[in-house]
């Protein structure tokens, strides 16, 4: 980990050219990598030597990406993965197998609500989601004797609670498993999940990191910081013989990289969402300028979120930086400089009123993505969430009336000078 300032690490860290080297990181397009010895290659397949062979397990281009990430987070070890969802499976799966169980909080983005709650129930993964504030009894009630970890979202999309980081990873670490984290909202920027006992921390570089709605893509940081060792038959894929490497305990070959080099030697390899080194390069443009972005998308949000507030036609606003919202003491613990460009609000009147509503703004495109550099807006209740029951809507706190709101980094008066006149006709009556 360097000592830079997080603003210097989005540029500095990753790749680090030596004498005579390009200055921008290379993309090594290539599935392989030559070797002078068939033993060499070898050593290789068994873990033995550390190298490049195929572009499914490692890509130099990937791993400069996945470490300037860590070095974001103040990790130990990275991974990149094609998806935020591949991050999110990979992350768990990677120590939970059927006949386990997991603990997720409920507000979490729809696509890892049904991906715990489904498919992975369909591998024999059991799941139980608890209300991000529930009580540390009520959250305790639901640990069972074959429980792998707890899974929760810094701020949840597109609720946008505050997780009480400390209060889970308490919890989690009374009972002997690990705390993960989905930080993609926040990004390393404005919140340092690991300082607040999160042990693994997973990413959608899709949205903020990215930033320009180029590339969809994942990453997994590990902290190093679990003891798998402690926890040994709890974690039996860590702590005893991987048959598929001859027989390597990844604990104890590779100590703090247990985790993801299992993840990367075992999940990448067999399960094979692996990210383009083209992609990955996009990505890291995106990291060079993530701390300036990510301070103007949270001006300009607490600028709309302000204008919103003070509206006639506006019911009801949801932005952890008012001072109004009862997340406010939470984001000033967790993440004081400002938690994301996404606010959610109401219009006074029915579904009908946001849809007539979005249907009216210019500038401010209805599209399925968030957290890019052009102001969006979504219905979750009518898009991303239409598959969720009212119950379910409920449970991961989306309001049917609920928009969402991604504030981009344009003039900020040309984003309000938007929704203004889209106000005006809406409620023109
Ligand atoms: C978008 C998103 C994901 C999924 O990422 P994809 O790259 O679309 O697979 C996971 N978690 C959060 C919080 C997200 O916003």
């Amino acid at each position: 980990m360097s000592n830079y300032r997080i603003e210097t690490k989005c540029i500095q860290s990753g790749w680090e050219p030596k004498n005579g080297e390009p200055r921008i990181l290379p993309i090594i397009q290539s599935t392989t990598f030559k070797y002078e010895s068939s033993d060499e290659m070898g050593a290789l397949f068994d873990l033995e030597k550390e190298g490049y062979f195929y572009s499914r397990l490692q890509n130099p281009t990937n791993d400069y990406v996945a470490k300037k990430i860590c070095d974001l987070e103040g990790g130990y070890a990275a991974m990149l993965t094609a998806s935020g969802q591949a991050a999110n499976f990979y992350a768990v799966f990677n120590i939970c197998e059927a006949g386990d169980h997991f603990i997720s909080t409920s507000a979490i983005y729809g696509g890892t609500f049904n991906l715990f709650g489904v498919t992975m129930k369909k591998l024999g993964i059991d799941v139980t989601f608890v209300d991000p504030e529930a009580t540390e009894e009520e959250i305790q009630a639901a640990f069972r004797p074959n429980t792998k970890c707890i899974f929760g979202e810094t701020i949840a999309n597109p609720a946008l609670v505050v997780l009480d980081l400390e209060k889970f990873a308490k919890l989690a670490h009374k009972n002997g498993v690990p705390f993960i984290v989905d930080n993609t909202f926040a990004t390393p920027v404005n919140c340092h999940a690991f300082d607040f006992g999160v042990d693994i921390v997973t990413h959608a570089t899709t949205k903020y990191m990215d930033g320009h709605a180029a590339t969809i893509g994942g990453c997994i940081v590990d902290s190093g910081n679990f003891d798998w060792e402690k926890y040994a038959d709890k974690f039996p894929g860590l702590t005893t013989p991987d048959e598929s490497y001859h027989g390597v305990i990844y604990t104890q070959r590779f100590g703090k990289g247990a985790y993801i080099t299992k993840a990367t030697s075992q999940l990448m390899r067999d399960l094979g969402s692996v990210q383009s080194p083209e992609n990955a390069f996009l990505i890291n443009l995106g990291l060079e300028t993530l701390a300036l972005r990510m301070e103007r998308h949270c001006s300009n949000a607490l600028t709309v979120a302000k204008f919103l507030e003070n509206n006639e036609h506006v019911a009801w606003v949801n932005y952890a930086d008012l001072e109004s919202s009862k997340y406010h003491a939470l984001q000033q613990k967790y993440m004081p400089n400002g938690t994301c460009g996404v606010i959610s609000f109401g219009l006074k009147g029915d579904r009908a009123t946001a849809v007539k509503f979005m249907d009216h703004l210019k500038m401010i495109a209805i599209v399925t993505h968030v957290a890019d550099a052009r102001t969006s807006v979504l219905h979750p209740a009518s898009h991303t969430h239409r598959q969720l029951s009212d119950e379910q809507l409920a449970e991961a706190g989306v309001q049917p009336d609920l928009i969402r709101l991604s504030v981009g980094i344009e003039n900020v008066a040309d984003i309000i000078d938007d929704i203004q006149q889209a106000l005006e006709v809406t409620f023109a009556s």
